[in-house]
Parts: C-alpha cells; structure tokens; sequence
C-alpha cells in the first residue's frame, strides 16, 4: 500500500496511535489524548470509527499465524475506535514508552497500560512499532483530506 497522506516536511516523523473498544467504552478517551497532548506532540488526525473486519485484518496481518489472532480481530471491531495520527520528533518510541507494555499487568506504573488496564486481550491501545509501520498505518486508516497540516503556535515553547 502506498501511503497516500503525507508527513510535513517540517516533521521528522508520525505514528498511528488508536484508542482500541475498550478504551471508547470505558470512557478514557480524553485521559488517554490529553497524556499525548501534554507530551507535546501534535495530532495531525483524529477520528471515531468503526473499523471494518478487513481493516483490523490488514492492520494486524504480521500476527495473522498466532492463535489470538481471530479474538484480536473481533476485539478490533467489537465497537468504534479513535484513530490518531500524532507528529514529533521521536514520536513513535515515545509513544511506545508513554503506552507502556504489551501485557498491562507488565506494563510500568506511569504508563497508559500500566495504569489503565489488566489483560492483554484488552490492553486499551496501539501505537505503531517503527516509523515505517507509522506512515504504512496513518495510510491504512485515514483518507486523504482526513489529516490537517497545522503547526501550534505553542511549538518554540516545546522545541529550541
Ligand atoms: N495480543 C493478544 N494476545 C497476545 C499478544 C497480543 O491479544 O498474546 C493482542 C494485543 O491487543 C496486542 C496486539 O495483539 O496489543 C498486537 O500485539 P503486539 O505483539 O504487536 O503488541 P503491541 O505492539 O500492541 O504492544
Ligand atoms: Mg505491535
């Protein structure tokens, strides 16, 4: 797939960050952003959406082999998900830190998993895992024209 939306040439780099069901349901949707916003990266897509099975099938194609594979799919699409596309220098480590591991009774205290959730067949989040998985996911899940080209004002505040 060729990513059809995309990064600014001022960015260094993206990561496809979603609120999975659980996350929408359990009404952490605001906490869950507002930890991104506060790091100081800048969301350059956000949606709510109910994400069709092929979608979460190419989404996790790599884990198509393990035996979880068809409850994380139907975990995926059991109800909507936001989708965000967050920007910033080291932005996909980052987040991966800020998320915490992937088994949240694993995950550190401080981190959204560690702090938020007990399985890992309901573990809140996904954050893409390199950059390049960051742009091949922001292609898969948004549409052109979904993602908006803005720099906050508040950026010589955040950056040198
Ligand atoms: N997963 C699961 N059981 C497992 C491993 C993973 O249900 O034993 C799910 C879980 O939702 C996880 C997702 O599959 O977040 C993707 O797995 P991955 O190993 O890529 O973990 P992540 O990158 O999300 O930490
Ligand atoms: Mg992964």
């Amino acid at each position: 797939l060729t990513p059809i939306v995309r990064a600014s040439q001022s960015s260094t780099e993206r990561s496809y960050v979603m609120i999975k069901p659980d996350g929408v349901q359990r009404g952490l949707v605001g906490e869950i952003i507002s930890r991104f916003e506060r790091k100081g990266f800048t969301i350059k897509g956000l949606k709510l959406f109910s994400c069709p099975a092929a979608l979460a099938e190419e989404h996790y194609k790599d884990l198509s082999s393990k035996p979880f594979y068809p409850k994380l799919v139907k975990y995926i699409t059991s109800g909507p998900v936001v989708c965000l596309a967050l920007e910033g220098p080291g932005v996909v480590a980052s987040a991966r830190k800020l998320i915490g591991v992937t088994n949240p009774l694993q995950a550190e205290p401080g981190t959204i998993r560690g702090d938020l959730g007990i399985e890992t067949g309901r573990n809140v989040i996904h954050g893409s895992d390199s950059p390049e998985n960051g742009e091949r996911e922001i292609a898969l899940w948004f549409k052109e024209g979904e993602l908006c080209e803005w720099e906050p004002t508040l950026t010589p505040w955040l950056r040198e």
